[in-house]
């Protein structure tokens, strides 16, 4: 006899595990699937928190060793002790794999440990290691994610060339490491081991880096991310990869090889649907391995729906967190809302970028007209006392409404600077509702006062 469950979710990644939770908590009887042995997703185990961890501890080596004399402290020697570096990295995994198992128990979410596959309408089964599991379900939820996209001519070994699982855990700083994709994964892993002495070259097709982020920013941070030592090579397409002896060789359209002794492949990610029986039920995906939904998360199937990565928008881990909590809503409720137009994005270099709303870019393709207020973090009295003065706050306005569009931030602590932008604009603010509220002095939140000031021409301290 299978066990019935009003909602069953597959994957238990930001996604999924919010969207279990919030069911839960909503009076649902919920399960939640998944194959890895713990709970959290690509984002817990080998994503976002992991990388957070290695930027931290590699911008504290980076720091002591030359920027703690600016300040008057002398350190005698400095030394990385990278297995230490990178068990810390496991101890912060594993306690916040472990919260989840904790919430899940609490909300009295049912875990099953195995491969999840749909075997018809509101009917799945639980491939695991101790045999199957038959599971009916009201509702099913496919949260599945995503795995990094191959790419041709790349041969990944899981070792000397891999994907930002590998470069998570080197087990020894690399003497050169060819970076293939200035993307986020490209630019914060190439961050970590820059910073912890490696050579990086970086390889990028495209002219620019970090494509879909506001141009004029993007350009300023790969200013500095030079000075920092990455080596950019832009316009550089790569045609193939492999071991060769001890090190690996990078191929490259119309160029010289490159001789280097680890290959990070960051070209994007594609939606994880394998396994999930999608044919056996009717549902079909789109031109890029994506599942079709509607609005609301609807498959074309009756009963099954899908969040995150594994649909439209942005792979990021806050906008599949939202769709879990809307869809749950709606379940429950009836309604249930993602606002897709102020969804933030953070590279975590040195400095952050973040980003939230429309790019200038954006606004010169669709011909809005629009006001620009900017305010250098030189003018900052905060960042000046930090010793972080580069970067600067766009903020962007209609020209007639003066609402906000959009607000770009290269700087100290961007990525937690953004989320202001986002709570007014998510409110409808104009630029001088922004510019109007009082900001504690000094913090770095008052250049994103001033750049808002800036918009009518009227900042303060620029
Ligand atoms: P990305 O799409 O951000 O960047 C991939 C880059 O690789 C692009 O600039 C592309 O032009 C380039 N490229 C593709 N093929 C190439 C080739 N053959 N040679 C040279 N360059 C090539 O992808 P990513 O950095 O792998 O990140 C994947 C996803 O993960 C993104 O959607 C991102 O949103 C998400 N992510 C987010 C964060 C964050 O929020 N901080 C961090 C990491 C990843």
């Amino acid at each position: 006899m299978p066990t019935a469950h009003d909602l069953v979710v597959i994957g238990a990644g930001p996604g999924g595990y919010v969207a279990a939770l919030k069911a839960a908590q909503l009076g649902m009887n919920v399960a939640c699937v998944e194959r890895e042995p713990v709970l959290g997703g690509t984002c817990l185990r080998v994503g976002c928190i992991p990388s957070k961890v290695l930027l931290e501890s590699s911008e504290k080596f980076a720091e002591t060793r030359s920027e703690l004399a600016r300040h008057g402290i002398k350190v005698a020697s400095v030394e990385l002790d990278l297995g230490a570096m990178l068990q810390r990295k496991r101890t912060v995994v594993t306690t916040l794999t472990k919260g989840i198992e904790g919430l899940f128990k609490k909300h009295r979410v049912t875990r099953y440990a195995g491969q999840g596959r749909l075997t018809g309408p509101g009917q799945l089964v639980v491939e695991g290691t101790d045999g199957a599991n038959e599971l009916t379900a009201k509702q099913i939820l496919i949260a599945t994610g995503s795995r990094p996209a191959p790419s041709k001519g790349v041969e990944l070994d899981g070792d000397r060339i891999g994907t930002s699982t590998e470069a998570l855990s080197y087990s020894e700083v690399p003497g050169h490491l060819v970076v293939i994709g200035a993307g986020y994964i490209g630019l914060e892993l190439s961050s970590v081991w820059r910073r912890l002495g490696a050579k990086v070259t970086v390889l990028e097709f495209l002219p620019r880096i970090l494509p879909g982020l506001d141009s004029e920013l993007a350009a300023e941070a790969q200013k500095l991310l030079a000075k920092q030592g990455l080596a950019f090579r832009l316009g550089t397409r790569v045609t193939a990869a492999r071991v060769e002896g001890t090190g690996c060789v990078v191929e490259i359209e119309g160029g010289e090889p490159i001789a280097c002794d680890r290959v990070l492949l960051a070209v994007g990610r594609v939606p994880h649907t394998e396994g999930l029986g999608l044919d056996a039920v009717g549902i079909r995906l789109d031109e890029k391995g994506r599942i079709p939904v509607d609005d609301h998360f609807a498959t074309s199937v009756s009963g099954v729906s899908a969040i995150g990565d594994v649909i439209r928008g942005p792979m990021l881990a806050h906008k599949a967190e939202e769709e879990g909590i809307a869809f749950a809503e709606r379940l429950a409720t009836g309604y249930g809302h993602v606002d897709y137009g102020v969804i933030p994005a953070v590279v975590y270099t040195h400095p952050e970028i973040a980003s939230v709303g429309r790019t200038e870019d954006e606004l010169k393709e669709r011909g809005i007209e629009y006001r620009k207020g900017v305010f250098p973090f030189l003018a900052s009295g905060r960042a000046r006392s930090l010793g972080q003065t580069d970067g600067r706050v766009k903020v962007l306005a209609d020209a007639g409404t003066d609402r906000v569009l959009g607000v770009h931030i290269l700087g100290p602590r961007a990525g937690d600077l953004i989320a202001e932008a986002a709570a007014a604009m998510a409110f409808g603010a104009s630029s001088e509702d922004l510019a109007r509220v009082c900001h504690a002095h000094p913090t770095l939140s008052e250049s994103l006062k001033e750049a808002a000031l800036a918009v009518t021409g009227q900042a303060i301290h620029v």
